[in-house]
């Protein structure tokens, strides 16, 4: 997949870029100039909700702009294993397939991509009705609209690192050996798969639980045909200590702690106040989709659905300005 960032170098006052009607400037800054963006949309997130707007946006004739924080596109879907359930018709295919063929799609002929790239600064030039947006890399973009993509994380009180696994994903659990001992913390869908497959694994599986158990039907009923797996419910809070070897929890010895707790909204938006009103809603011409929207069921599906939705209305009020 393309990156069409262009660094101009000194002396190219303007520099005609790849994509027609989307002029790149080049602002000398001594030996490498500062580029300056017009997009349509500038889009902060390439999850399954950037890459579904950016698809839709160009099919309506729209310019964007990707940044994605991380190396590659996809958020967790990109490296996610598991077949997907809940997509009709895409019945045998794993997360990352699917996200693999999205990706395939996005046009970056005529907009554009970047990854390891984060918006850092955001204001508003009033003379134009833009949103003026500083990038990480000293890039600036000056959008009709932002969108706001960037999902949830994992929560865990206790820190990730080598003996203390946070969230959901098998490739996280993919190098625990059969007959290791594993400490799985939360009492949820995830909890209660993660436990399914390592105990599956051969891995010798205590799952503790605060409160009582709250995976799906399906799953308890698969967790009650599982003899080998140790339950322990009611726990109000978890004392755990790690160390190089494995970890300690409620005076247990295991080699790893799992711990799947549930996600948190990225607290992005949190970091550009004056995005919202007084009221905390947000401007006009700013969006949020997918998880950053805090659906009580996050999913593929609502979140392509709220990308499709967002970019109509983003068509129709960019024609609507333009008459
Ligand atoms: C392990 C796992 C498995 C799942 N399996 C399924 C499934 O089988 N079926 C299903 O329907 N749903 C599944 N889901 C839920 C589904 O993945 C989410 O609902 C969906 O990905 C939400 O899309 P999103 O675009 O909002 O966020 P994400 O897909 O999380 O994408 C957010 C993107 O924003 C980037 N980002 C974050 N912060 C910044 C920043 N400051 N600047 C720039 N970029 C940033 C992230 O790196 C990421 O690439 C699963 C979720 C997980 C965690």
């Amino acid at each position: 997949m393309g990156d069409f960032s262009i660094v101009a170098r000194a002396g190219s006052a303007v520099a005609a870029d790849q994509f027609g009607q989307n002029l790149m400037n080049g602002i000398n800054d001594g030996e490498v100039t500062m580029l300056e963006r017009n997009v349509d949309v500038l889009i902060i997130g390439g999850g399954v909700g950037g890459l579904t707007l950016a698809q839709w946006l160009t099919g309506l004739g729209r310019t964007w702009r990707i940044v994605e924080r991380e190396a590659a596109l996809g958020g967790p879907l990109a490296s996610s294993q598991y077949i997907l359930k809940w997509i009709p018709g895409q019945a045998a295919m794993s997360g990352r397939d699917y996200l693999a063929a999205m990706a395939a799609q996005i046009d970056t002929e005529h907009c554009s991509l970047a990854t390891q790239l984060d918006m850092v600064q955001v204001g508003t030039d009033l003379s134009q009705g833009n949103f003026v947006c500083s990038l990480s890399n000293g890039e600036l973009i000056h959008a009709k609209k932002l969108v706001f993509a960037c999902g949830a994380t994992p929560f865990s009180p206790f820190p990730e690192s080598e003996r203390v696994i946070v969230g959901a994903g098998l490739q996280k659990i993919a190098h625990i050996a059969a007959g290791q001992r594993v400490a799985v913390l939360g009492g949820g869908d995830n909890a209660a798969d993660h436990a399914l497959i390592l105990a599956e694994m051969g891995v010798a599986v205590t799952m503790l639980v605060r409160g009582k158990l709250r995976a799906s039907a399906a799953l308890l009923q698969q967790l009650q045909q599982q003899p080998t797996i140790v339950l322990k419910t009611d726990y109000q809070e978890f004392a755990l200590a790690a160390t190089a070897e494995g970890v300690v929890v409620q005076g247990e010895h295991y080699d790893y702690a799992a711990v799947y707790f549930g996600y948190q909204v990225s607290p992005q938006l949190k970091a550009f106040p004056t995005l919202k009103t007084a009221a905390g809603a947000l401007l006009d011409g700013v969006f949020a989709i997918g998880d950053m929207t805090q659906p009580a069921f996050p999913n593929i599906l609502l979140t392509q659905g709220q990308a499709a939705v967002i970019a109509k209305q983003i068509d129709f009020e960019l024609s609507h300005s333009a008459a």
